[in-house]
C-alpha cells in the first residue's frame, strides 16, 4: 500500500485560474477560434485541451487576418506588439497576470525617473521580455552574482524581479549591486504563489518518502520547484502526467507527497492520483 499526501497549494496558481476564465469568456462556449502567439501557459496537456476547444498556438501575427482575436499570455508582451495587434485590426484578449503588470508599470515608472532598469531574471524568459520592452533604454537583465559584478558603476538604478525567481539569489544579486550602485531604487516583484508553493512543499517533503514534481517540463516555476527538492537533498521526481510514472521508484508502505507548478491542471493531478492508487492496489 502507497499513502498519498497532496500539498495543501497545488493546481493553477491566480493568473493562471484568471487567463483561463478570460479565454474560456472569449470562446464564448465554443465554435469560436482564439490565437496565442506561442504556447498560452507552460503546460503542454493544457495547450492540447484549449487547442481542442479552439486555442490556436501561431508563431507570428503575420499568420492573422483583421478581426481576429489574439490571446496576450499571463506573462504580458512588448507593448510594440499590442500597437502592431491594433494598426491590423486585431482584437485582442489580454490575460496578462496583475503581478506582472504591476512590474511593468514599475520599470515604466523607474525609466521615466531616469533610472538604469535592472531586471533580475532569465534573459529568455517571455515575462522578462515583456518586461523590458518597457523599461527604458537597454535595460539590464541579470541573473547571477557574476553579471551583478559586472553591472559597473551607475549613479541612479531601479531594479525589478522576475516573479517565479528565487528570493534568496535576489537578495545576493541586490546586496552586490548596491556596492556599486548609488542610489539602488528597489521593487520586490517576486510572486507570493509561488513562494507559498515552495514552503508548502518543503514542509511536505518533511512527512513523506519521495515527492512528485508535477507540471510542465518547459515550466520555470515547475523546474525550480523540482530543483528547490534536489538541492536540499529531497527524494523527488519531476514527471509531466501519470505516464511518466514508473512503480519502481516506490515502495509498499511508501508515503508520497505529492506538488505542480503553477500551471498544472485539476484534471493532470486527478490522473495522477488515480494512477498512483492503480500502483497501489497491485
Ligand atoms: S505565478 Fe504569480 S505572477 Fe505568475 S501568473 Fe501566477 S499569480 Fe501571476
Amino acid at each position: 500500500m502507497l499513502e498519498v499526501i497532496v500539498s495543501p497549494i497545488t493546481g493553477f496558481c491566480f493568473g493562471v485560474k484568471r487567463a483561463m476564465s478570460l479565454i474560456e469568456e472569449g470562446l464564448g462556449g465554443g465554435g469560436k477560434t482564439l490565437y496565442s502567439i506561442g504556447d498560452v501557459i507552460h503546460n503542454p496537456q493544457a495547450v492540447e485541451d484549449l487547442r481542442s476547444k479552439g486555442v490556436i498556438p501561431v508563431f507570428s501575427m503575420d499568420e492573422l487576418s483583421e478581426g481576429d482575436t489574439l490571446i496576450i499570455r499571463a506573462h504580458g508582451v512588448i507593448p510594440d506588439l499590442i500597437e502592431e495587434a491594433r494598426r491590423r485590426g486585431i482584437n485582442l484578449i489580454d490575460t496578462t497576470c496583475p503581478f506582472v503588470q504591476k512590474s511593468q508599470e514599475y520599470v515604466r515608472q523607474m525609466a521615466d525617473e531616469g533610472r538604469k532598469v535592472i531586471i533580475i531574471g532569465d534573459s529568455s524568459h517571455p515575462e522578462v521580455r515583456a518586461i523590458s520592452g518597457q523599461a527604458g533604454p537597454d535595460p539590464i537583465i541579470i541573473s547571477t552574482l557574476e553579471e551583478a559584478e559586472s553591472v559597473g558603476v551607475i549613479d541612479r538604478g531601479g531594479v525589478v524581479i522576475q516573479t517565479t525567481f528565487s528570493r534568496e539569489k535576489a537578495m545576493k544579486i541586490i546586496d552586490k549591486l548596491e556596492k556599486h550602485i548609488r542610489d539602488l531604487g528597489v521593487h520586490d516583484t517576486i510572486c507570493q504563489a509561488t513562494v507559498l508553493r515552495r514552503e508548502a512543499t518543503l514542509e511536505l517533503a518533511g512527512n513523506v518518502d519521495i515527492v512528485l514534481v508535477v507540471g510542465g517540463k518547459g515550466s520555470s516555476n515547475t523546474k525550480r520547484l523540482y530543483q528547490m527538492c534536489v538541492d536540499e537533498e529531497i527524494t523527488a521526481r519531476f514527471i509531466e502526467t501519470a505516464e511518466d510514472i514508473d512503480p519502481s521508484w516506490f515502495e509498499d508502505g511508501d508515503r508520497i507527497g505529492l506538488t505542480t507548478g503553477t500551471s498544472t491542471p485539476d484534471w493532470v493531478i486527478e490522473d495522477v492520483l488515480a494512477r498512483l492508487r492503480e500502483i497501489s492496489d497491485c
